[in-house]
């Protein structure tokens, strides 16, 4: 597949839907925020959707080891920013990220998930997908608090 405009307004929760079933069951609640007006991107759909599903399973990943199936909370929010950025925060009330961890979580192979549960490949190949974007992705997080995934693309004109 190739990059093709896209608007993100559209894109994002349709990705969203995708783990609405496994959040209930786990009783997450999933908020999303989106603007009014249509944010359009240069975008591989596959690989958006790729990252966007990676990030949602690691955020349930780390709020159901906190909370169980009660309290979990993740919130997908899409902005388009004064300087021509589209922005997709993912944010979690999760275990969070150890600051020694936090430099390495897009290292290949990093994780701390027990041996089969986890690659620790998701956030490397992430990272290297939005980078081919023209895109940055940055990441915050207090333990005991939660984790704030940032993904910024370069806002195009106007979808053709
Ligand atoms: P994996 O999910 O296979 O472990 P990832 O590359 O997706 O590999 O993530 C690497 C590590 O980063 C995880 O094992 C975990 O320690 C940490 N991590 C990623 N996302 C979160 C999150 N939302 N909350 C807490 N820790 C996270
Ligand atoms: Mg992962």
């Amino acid at each position: 597949s190739k990059p093709a405009p896209m608007d993100l307004t559209a894109a994002v929760p349709e990705i969203v839907r995708m783990v609405q079933k496994k959040a209930e069951v786990h009783g997450i609640r999933l908020q999303r925020s989106m603007p009014d007006t249509p944010v359009n991107v240069l975008a591989d759909a596959a690989r958006l959707q790729q990252v966007l599903l990676n990030l949602l399973n690691n955020a349930m990943d780390a709020v159901i080891q906190r909370h169980g199936t009660e309290g979990g909370s993740i919130s997908v929010k899409l902005s388009a920013e004064d300087n021509g950025t589209a922005m997709i925060e993912i944010g979690d009330n999760g275990t969070g990220i150890a600051p020694d961890n936090i430099k390495k979580v897009f290292t290949p192979f990093f994780t701390t998930k027990p041996v089969g549960q986890g690659t620790g490949l998701g956030l490397s190949v992430c990272y290297g997908i939005i980078r081919q974007m023209d895109g940055k992705m940055e990441v915050s997080s207090t333990v005991d608090q939660g984790t704030e995934f940032s993904i910024m693309l370069p806002v195009i004109e106007e979808k053709r």
